[in-house]
Parts: C-alpha cells; sequence; structure tokens
C-alpha cells in the first residue's frame, strides 16, 4: 500500500520523488536518496521525524528556516530545492555523493595541514555567503560537511539548527555530538552571531588536525561547560605536525570572547590562506592565539577542574520520559538545561575558587603556630609603612613574612593587605604575612604606530620594554614602519614586558588568474592560491556546461592589494526549452514549427510502402515534449514513398 507519505524503497514520496534508498538518519529526521521524476535529477530527501511531525511550533520553524536556507546558492553548500508546504514536514535537497567529514576524520585524521586547510576555506567560503545574506548555520559540525569525491566540499543543513531540531535529544551520542562544536555564547544561550559559526569551524579544524575534539565529556553540559571554561589543549601537543601559525589561527577562532575571533569568514579565510602560503599570521591573531592557550594553566586548577566534574547538573533523561505533544519542543528544552546547568556550574565554581583562594591567603602562610602560647589579637597595620608594621607586629610576638606586590594606588612600602586578617586572635609566634606594595610598577605602552622601526624600538626599549617583530604586507603603512602594535598604546606592563611589532612589508599585490571556462571550484582554489577571495557570484544561461565561470571582474592579470575580491558569472548551462512533436505533419510544416521555436530541423529520408508515409514525418528525435537547448537539432525521420517492394 502507497501514502504520499511512503518512504519505502521505490515509493513514490510526495507524488514525485521516487524513493531510491536510505541515506542516513540524523537527530531529527531520515534522509534519502530519490529521483525526482518531474526534473529528472537525483535529490535527498531531508523527511522529519513522526515524533515532531506533530508539533506545530516545530513545524513552522522548521520551514521557516528552510525557506532562508532555500535562498543560498553556492557552490559550497548544499543547495535546498523544495520543501513541504502544510501538512507534511521534508526538505528536498541537492544529493551529494561522498561521505560525511566526520566518515573522512574517522578514517584519515589527523589529516595533513594543508588538506585541513583547503576544507575550511570551502566551509568558509560557505558560510561567508551565508551570513553576508543573514543566516547563521547555528550547527557547524563534520556530520553536516559533506565531501564529494572529487574532493568539493559541501555544508548541510544550514540555519535549520536554529528550528529548534538540529539534532535529537534523546540520543545522548548525538547532543554530546552537536555540544561538542557549540561556542561558549550559544552554551548560555545568548545570542550569536557569525563568530559562534567561525568558533565551530575552528572546532572542525582542531578535530581534522589531531584527530579528536577539544572538549570531550559524558554529557552535553559537561561539554559544554568545558567549552565555557577551559582552554583547549595546545594542538600541537596532539599533533607536532601542526605548524605554531595555523595553531594560532585555530585558537583565535576559539576564543572564548566572540569578539576577540575573527568576526567574518572572509578574515578567517585570509589569514588560513596566509598560513597555507608561509605567509606570517597577523599579530592580533599571534596574540589572541596565545591568550586562548595561556588560559589552560589559568583556568584549569588541579582541584577546581573536580567540582564541573562532579557536579555534573541535569542527565539526560531516560528515553520517551518527557511527555509527548503540547509541549515546546524538546531542542529547546535540552538547549534550557544546558544554559541552566552551565550557570550553576559557573557558579559553584567561582564559589569554589573564592573559597579556595580565601584559605590560600590566610591558613597555608600562616600555618606556623606555636602550641603552647596565648592567644593574641592581630593588630590591624594596613597601610602602614613595612617598618612600622614589622616592629608593631614583632613586638607582639608574631612573626612577619613580607611579599611584595605591584600597586599603582598604594605607594611604594607601604601594607597592602595581611594575613590572617586584623581582628583574629591567633597564638602568639604566628606568621603574620604582610604584602607590602613596590609601587606602580608598570610603563604604559606609547603608541608607536606608523613610526619607523628604528625609532619605535629605540623608544621602547628606553622604558625597559622589549621588541619582537612580524612582517605583514599593508597598503597604507610605508615599508618598514609599524602598521599595528601589541598590546595597544596606553595598557600598563611590568618593564622587560615584550612587545610585538608588525612592521609593513609594502604592498603586496596579486595579480588576478584567469579563471574564464574554469569550473567553478577550481577558479575558487585559483583564486586563493593567488592570494584573493571569490566576490560576488551570479548566474546565466550559456553554452558553456554548467558551473563553469563564463565571465570574470576584473579580468586576468589586473594587479590588486591581496585578499580582494573577483566576482564571476557562473554558467547554469544553455537554457532549455520544450520540443515540439511533429510526428505525422509534412515536412515543410515540421521544419516551420521546429525552427520557429528555436531548434535545427536535421530531416532522413526513410523508404516507405505506404504512400500515405510519402512526404510525411514519421519519427522525431529528440522526442515531442522533451527539454532541450536552444538551437540544438532534432532529426525528423521522414517517409519516401518507393512503390511495392516485392518485386
Ligand atoms: P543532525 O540531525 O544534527 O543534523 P546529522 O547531520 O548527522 O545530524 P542529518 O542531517 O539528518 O543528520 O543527515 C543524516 C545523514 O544523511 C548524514 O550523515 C549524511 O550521511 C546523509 N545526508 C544528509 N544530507 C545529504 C545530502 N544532501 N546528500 C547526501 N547525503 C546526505
Ligand atoms: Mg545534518
Amino acid at each position: 500500500m502507497t501514502t504520499p507519505m511512503d518512504t519505502s524503497d521505490g515509493a513514490l514520496f510526495a507524488g514525485r520523488y521516487r524513493i531510491i534508498r536510505r541515506l542516513g538518519q540524523g537527530g531529527m529526521a531520515r534522509v534519502f536518496l530519490a529521483q525526482d521524476e518531474s526534473l529528472h535529477r537525483e535529490v535527498a530527501i531531508k523527511v522529519l521525524a513522526d515524533r515532531h511531525s506533530d508539533d506545530p511550533h516545530f513545524i513552522e520553524r522548521f520551514q521557516r528556516e528552510a525557506r532562508a536556507a532555500a535562498r543560498l546558492n553556492h557552490p559550497n553548500i548544499v543547495q535546498v530545492y523544495d520543501q513541504s508546504q502544510g501538512g507534511m514536514s521534508f526538505i528536498v535537497q541537492e544529493y551529494v555523493e561522498g561521505e560525511t567529514l566526520k566518515d573522512l576524520i574517522r578514517r584519515e585524521s589527523p589529516l595533513d595541514p594543508r588538506r585541513a586547510i583547503t576544507i575550511a576555506l570551502q566551509i568558509l567560503a560557505a558560510l561567508r555567503v551565508a551570513h553576508q545574506q543573514g543566516v547563521i548555520h547555528r550547527d557547524v559540525k563534520p556530520q553536516n560537511i559533506l565531501m564529494q569525491p572529487d574532493g568539493k566540499v559541501k555544508v548541510a543543513d544550514f540555519g535549520i539548527a536554529s528550528a529548534g531540531g538540529d539534532t535529537e535529544m534523546t540520543e545522548a551520542g548525538s547532543i554530546v555530538g552537536t555540544a561538542q562544536y557549540l561556542a561558549p555564547e550559544q552554551a548560555r544561550g545568548l545570542t550569536v552571531g557569525p563568530p559562534a559559526d567561525l568558533y565551530s569551524v575552528g572546532i572542525v579544524l582542531y578535530e581534522m588536525l589531531s584527530g579528536r575534539v577539544p572538549f570531550e565529556g559524558d554529557t552535553a553540559v559537561n561539554v559544554a561547560m568545558r567549552h565555557v571554561q577551559e582552554a583547549p589543549e595546545p594542538l600541537t601537543d596532539r599533533n607536532p605536525l601542526v605548524p605554531a601559525a595555523l595553531e594560532s589561527v585555530v585558537m583565535r577562532a576559539l576564543a572564548k570572547d566572540p569578539r576577540e575571533r575573527y568576526q567574518s569568514a572572509d578574515e578567517m579565510g585570509i589569514e588560513l590562506d596566509r598560513v597555507r602560503q608561509g605567509l606570517p599570521i597577523s599579530d592580533e591573531t599571534a596574540v589572541i592565539g596565545a591568550a586562548t592557550l595561556a588560559m589552560t594553566q589559568a583556568m584549569r586548577p588541579p582541584a577546581a577542574a573536580a567540582p564541573a566534574e562532579t557536579m555534573v547538573a541535569p542527565p539526560l533523561p531516560p528515553r520517551e520520559s518527557a511527555p509527548r505533544g503540547g509541549n515546546p519542543n524538546r531542542k529547546r528544552l535540552w538547549i534550557l538545561l544546558i544554559v541552566i546547568g552551565v550557570l550553576l556550574l559557573a557558579i559553584a565554581v567561582g564559589a569554589f575558587a573564592f573559597t579556595r583562594g580565601g584559605s590560600d591567603g590566610g591558613g597555608s602562610t600562616s600555618a606556623t603556630t606555636s602550641t603552647s602560647s596565648a592567644l593574641v589579637e592581630i593588630p590591624n597595620v594596613v597601610g602602614r609603612t613595612q617598618a612600622e608594621a614589622t616592629t608593631v607586629l614583632k613586638d607582639l610576638g608574631f612573626d612577619v613574612l613580607i611579599t611584595q606586590q605591584a600597586s599603582a594606588d598604594v605607594p611604594e612600602g607601604q601594607v597592602i593587605q595581611m594575613r590572617p586578617n586584623a581582628g583574629g586572635r591567633v597564638p602568639t609566634g604566628t606568621t603574620i604575612e604582610l604584602q607590602v606594595s613596590s609601587g606602580p610598577n608598570v610603563v604604559a605602552v606609547p603608541s608607536v604606530q606608523g613610526a619607523a622601526l628604528g625609532d619605535a624600538t629605540a623608544q621602547l626599549e628606553a622604558l625597559g620594554l622589549l621588541v619582537t617583530t612580524v612582517e605583514d604586507s599593508s597598503d597604507s603603512v610605508a615599508e618598514g614602519n609599524v602598521i599595528t602594535q601589541a598590546p595597544s598604546a596606553g595598557v600598563e606592563v611590568k618593564p622587560g614586558s615584550t612587545v610585538t611589532l608588525t612592521v609593513s612589508s609594502g604592498k603586496l599585490a596579486s595579480t588576478v588568474p584567469n579563471i574564464t571556462k574554469m569550473d567553478i571550484n577550481n577558479a575558487q582554489n585559483a583564486l586563493i592560491a593567488a592570494g584573493l577571495v571569490l566576490g560576488g557570484q551570479s548566474e546565466a544561461n550559456d553554452a558553456a556546461p554548467a558551473g563553469q565561470v563564463i565571465s570574470q571582474d576584473p579580468a586576468a592579470g589586473t594587479s590588486l592589494p591581496a585578499g580582494s575580491s573577483v566576482s564571476v558569472v557562473i554558467s547554469k548551462g544553455p537554457a532549455t526549452i520544450a520540443v515540439p512533436s511533429v510526428i505525422n505533419q509534412s515536412r515543410g510544416n515540421a521544419e516551420a514549427a521546429l525552427s520557429s521555436a528555436g531548434f535545427t530541423p536535421n530531416a532522413v529520408e526513410q523508404a516507405t510502402a505506404d504512400p500515405a508515409q510519402d512526404g510525411i514525418v514519421i519519427a522525431q528525435n529528440p522526442a515531442g515534449g522533451s527539454q532541450r537547448a536552444q538551437g540544438s537539432s532534432v532529426t525528423i525521420t521522414v517517409g519516401r514513398y518507393t512503390g511495392s517492394t516485392t518485386s
């Protein structure tokens, strides 16, 4: 028995798609390969699982997001062709032959850095177009990245995640799988922009290069928490073949604060490409990348990790425990649970660290107590000079331990704080720790932007600062002058700190390659190799095969600043029109009908013993009704009466 929603092999789905076989199953849907009987092409149909299909809220979002995704048209994006209207929920997509990036990673990781970069650049090309149209993917993960056998990469499921169904929440593995790629702000339920997708690309790169995602855990909350508060293990520790510059780019993408990450897919793509070419990365990336990694130590005190592990908030409920129907969809619920879990853990860990900090300062440094002595109240010596404070305390029978601490507001030599605090009663002989100001032990970094390197270095060294340089090209800053500095002007640092100067190596020009007549992917690769990026793309009918570049702007040979974009017109293939049926017409009529429809008639004669067929079209190829390119030829077979053939 066939119903319009039958998805068994051979069934005609939705009256139009002949199901060939099942391709896979994700959290919220099953995916089938089918033949579109109307347009004669293979398609992938994503059918919403039954359990979601009676939730009108869910369906409404699923369809709204599919509409947004359907507007996107780019060689690195899985094209959405069609979607259900009304009752049944499905999305018809371009069928991508091949495997997912997850499969490739499982089989071949760690990937060669150049190959990983090539894949990431294609993901970024897809995200760039989507972001420009206001579509945030929200679920960039290797399962949604399809790899064609020819190496072309296509990103699937744009924006569908926000429909509330990127992943089935009743499968523990599945939700943990998605959580592994979520940006901290996503885990915390904040609004997300392009940097959230770029964070996910950072995780995907990390996984390609090391074979493992940086943050793993037993529950989604656990994983999400680690995204929020832990730094990743250095990539180069997991795979020494990863160049340091590439590690910096990945670490910048993984910055906790979205404002520190790359702000656009272009920006990240350009740096990745520089890494591929062996060119230096930006100073900003080096600094932010290092900061992301440095957090490893800061955020991973051995004891503080324990509550994060043990205080895991809501475990995943058993399957089917949630009431059916009428409730908001489970995806939303789960995001909410993750958010609550993360917030609770953040508070718990924060409180714990605070308590620990207090006891460290007080307890451990004043541990030496004499068992037999009387209790004495500790006087307050904060704000007094070191000499005064020491005298007062020693007179009362305490021991004194001095530690120095730079301070901008407490004058040099004065006590900033003491442990244990004043007012407590402790035995004589207890050691009181005094933290004494060593003065404002900082210098403000001067602005050296635009200065010649020699002058800048002299100025910084005079303040006791060290200088390192990296080179970068610049269109506006003359060769040998400072483009940017880190830390920036005004930041207070300790003498002996290093200031990194990015020094201009002059203008970097790229020559536009000839990409006309290339397949769009090869064209894109050629542009990347030349230090350029693919810009606006439009499509037009043309005699050239579909997907081929038919024109480019600017023309080949033009010299442009590196990173500029080149826009292209891509062929959609020749326009097609329906072939008229001319069978049984006279040759003259048939030829006229074909010519006026835009075809080139090509008559061949065939002997016939039937006088009625003389001069009449008895066959045609292609058949009437088929779609053919304008101007293509249609062969008509015209009868020629030859009389009786028996003698
Ligand atoms: P999630 O539910 O979180 O999106 P997922 O991406 O693994 O998880 P689906 O998007 O439902 O799940 O896809 C399931 C599988 O179907 C994919 O792993 C892939 O193998 C296959 N698939 C999906 N879309 C296509 C497509 N357009 N062409 C070919 N295969 C596809
Ligand atoms: Mg998917």
